[in-house]
């Protein structure tokens, strides 16, 4: 899939000029995010700005941040995610480059001679998503399937407790004319 022309930079010239590209993306627009996503209503704000630190090291700093809902593992209840990530990449063009990277830098390999603004971005949310998001804590589910479906079993509970403190209750009943 070609990126559109809106996100399509060229890296080493926008880090001559120290380009800085600021915006918002919707979040439908982004289908590899949306795949993993309870609600695709959201939008990404972003500020990237390239520099070079020198001969052949070409830098991508910014910020992304976004405000989004996911499904909640344990109720199955949708849950907000609040984004908010910084961005060190270094862009590299190989193997090599990206290992004499130090800290706090991280590698992004250029394909090409482009870079797709919008995929750097996605790629960046999905790795700030949890694999496994839950509420906090359990209270937050409430109202949700797992507070009825906890309800439920402590009823279960109390009905097996009833039946153990009076063995006596079936008889009882066949007593009763
Ligand atoms: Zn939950």
């Amino acid at each position: 899939m070609s990126a559109e022309p809106q996100y399509r930079v060229d890296p080493f010239k926008a880090c001559a000029q120290k380009v800085t590209r600021t915006g918002e993306i919707a979040v439908c627009d982004m289908p590899r995010l949306v795949a993993v996503l309870r609600e695709a209503g959201d939008v990404v704000q972003y500020r990237l700005s390239f520099s070079q630190a020198g001969m052949e090291r070409y830098r991508l700093t910014g910020q992304v941040q976004a405000e989004l809902t996911v499904t909640c593992q344990r109720c199955m209840g949708p849950m907000r995610i609040a984004v908010d990530a910084q961005l060190q990449l270094a862009l590299v063009q190989s193997e090599q480059e990206a290992e004499l990277l130090e800290e706090p830098w991280e590698p992004y390999t250029l394909e090409g001679s482009e870079v797709d603004l919008k995929s750097l971005l996605e790629d960046e949310l999905l790795l700030q998503l949890p694999s496994f998001p839950r509420h906090a804590d359990a209270t937050a589910c409430e109202g949700s399937d797992w507070a009825n479906w906890q309800q439920s079993e402590e009823t279960h509970e109390d009905e097996r407790e009833t039946e153990r403190d009076n063995p006596f209750a079936v008889l009882q009943a066949l007593k009763k004319p």
